[in-house]
C-alpha cells in the first residue's frame, strides 16, 4: 500500500524533507507551493502550485486525492496556510505534522531590538534618518512608508511590484543561501547602520545577522507569530522519524 503525503512547502526545509522521503518506495509525495516566486527552485518530488481556496479547498484536496498525512513545512511567518492546515486536518481527520525551524537566538555581541510586527519594527528604527538594510519579503513593505526619512536597501527574490512610495530606496534582487563575508561587504559598501528583518530562523538567511554582529550594527527583528496547533518539530531529521512512526507496519504495506 502506498502512503500519500502532501507537504505544504515554500521553504528550504520542505525541499530537504521531500528529498529525504522520496527515497522511500512506500510513499507518494506531493509538494505544494503558493506560487509566489516567479522561478521557484526545482523540487525533488511532484509539485502542485497555487492556493487551495481556503480551508474548504484544502480539505477537499486532501479527501479527493487520498492523502494519508499532511505536513505543514511552510515558513514560520506564513500564518494563514498553517491555520488552514490545522482546520482542514481537524475536518477530514487526516493527521497533521508541523515542521518549523527554530528561531534565531541572541548571542554575545548581537544588538537586537525585537518587535511584535512589522509596523512596530519600523517605528523602532527611530526618528533620525538611518540607512536600513531590509529583508522582509517583498509583500510586506508598505509599513516602511510610515518612516520615509530613512534610506532603505530592500532585498527580495522577485521584483517588488508595486514599489512602496519611498523617496530614498534601492532595490536588490538576490536569493539565498547568503554567506557571512558577502553580507558584511554588502552592509559596508552601502554604509548600512541598521538591519530590519524577520526572525525566520535557519541557516540560509542567518549571514545578515552574523554580519550585523561583526559590524556592531543593530538588528530590528520581527518576532514570530505563535505556532498554531500541536508542538512543531524543529528539524527535517525529526520529521523523518515522525513519519516513520505514523506509517502502518511493513507487513500491512505488503513488504
Ligand atoms: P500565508 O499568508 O500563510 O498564506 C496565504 C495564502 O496563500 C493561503 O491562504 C493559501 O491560499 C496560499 N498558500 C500559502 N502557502 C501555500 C502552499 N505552500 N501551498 C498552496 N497554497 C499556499 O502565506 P505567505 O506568508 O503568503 O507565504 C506563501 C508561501 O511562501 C508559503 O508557502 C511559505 O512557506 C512561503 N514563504 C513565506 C515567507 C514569509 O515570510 N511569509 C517567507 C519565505 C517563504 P488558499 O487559502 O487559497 O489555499
Amino acid at each position: 500500500m502506498t502512503f500519500r503525503i502532501l507537504i505544504l512547502g515554500g521553504t528550504t526545509e520542505a525541499r530537504e524533507l521531500a528529498g529525504r522521503l522520496r527515497e522511500r518506495p512506500d510513499l507518494a509525495l506531493i509538494l505544494s507551493l503558493a506560487g509566489r516566486t516567479a522561478n521557484p527552485v526545482p523540487q525533488p518530488v511532484p509539485v502542485r502550485t497555487g492556493g487551495f481556496g481556503g480551508v474548504d479547498g484544502l480539505a477537499a484536496y486532501l479527501s479527493g486525492n487520498g492523502i494519508d498525512l499532511l505536513i505543514d513545512a511552510t515558513h514560520p511567518f506564513a500564518e494563514r496556510i498553517s491555520a488552514h492546515a490545522l482546520a482542514a486536518s481537524g475536518r477530514t481527520g487526516i493527521p497533521l505534522l508541523t515542521l518549523r525551524r527554530d528561531a534565531w537566538q541572541r548571542v554575545a555581541g548581537d544588538r537586537w531590538v525585537e518587535a511584535g510586527d512589522i509596523a512596530a519594527a519600523v517605528a523602532a528604527l527611530g526618528k533620525p534618518p538611518r540607512r536600513v538594510f531590509v529583508a522582509l519579503g517583498r509583500q510586506e513593505l508598505r509599513p516602511l512608508e510610515t518612516a520615509p526619512q530613512h534610506f532603505y536597501l530592500i532585498r527580495s527574490v522577485d521584483p517588488v511590484e508595486p514599489r512602496p512610495a519611498l523617496p530614498n530606496a534601492d532595490f536588490l534582487l538576490d536569493r539565498g543561501p547568503f554567506v557571512h563575508d558577502d553580507e558584511v561587504a554588502l552592509l559596508e559598501s552601502n554604509r548600512i547602520d541598521a538591519v530590519l528583518c524577520k526572525n525566520s530562523g535557519g541557516d540560509a538567511a542567518y549571514a545578515k545577522i552574523s554580519a550585523a554582529r561583526a559590524l556592531a550594527i543593530p538588528v530590528v527583528l520581527v518576532d514570530r507569530p505563535p505556532a498554531i496547533g500541536s508542538v512543531p518539530l524543529g528539524t527535517v531529521a525529526e520529521m523523518v522519524m515522525a513519519v516513520d512512526h505514523l506509517l502502518p507496519p511493513a507487513e500491512k504495506r505488503g513488504e
